[in-house]
């Protein structure tokens, strides 16, 4: 268990990751047929994109959206499993330990503030020359 976190914690975020987990699944199953999720999917969008892409076309927008969800989908699953191989809540870049308010954020983080930090400038200035 990393010692950082209590078996409270732990707890907590396990729960907080199940239900982020199960609502998201939910979502990808209704979005084939299903458009009206589009508002709380957007939400998820707008805390990971630039303003940039969100001027993009609807079209994009909902690709935008079901990659993310696809992503965070994965990412929160790998969440749980990392958390039952006990390296869960350690940042993937450097291995310091991810403070626990950022964990219960954003349980499926895999990186500290400062590694995040780094490769969010790196991916907007990707994003950013379009
Ligand atoms: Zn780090």
């Amino acid at each position: 268990m990393p010692s950082h976190l209590s078996t409270d914690q732990l707890a907590e975020l396990r729960v907080a990751l199940a239900a982020q987990r199960d609502e998201l699944k939910r979502q990808l199953e209704g979005q084939l047929g299903d458009v009206s999720r589009v508002e709380h999917a957007r939400e998820l969008i707008e805390k990971d994109v630039d303003d940039a892409a969100q001027q993009d076309s609807e079209r994009d927008i909902d690709q935008i959206r079901t990659e993310q969800m696809m992503a965070d989908f994965a990412a929160i699953t790998l969440a749980l499993e990392r958390m039952d191989r006990s390296d869960f809540g350690l940042c993937r870049d450097c291995g310091e330990p991810i403070e626990f308010l950022r964990l219960r954020a954003r349980p499926w983080v895999v990186s500290c503030v400062r590694c995040q930090t780094a490769r969010e400038q790196t991916q907007g200035r990707h994003t950013a020359t379009i």
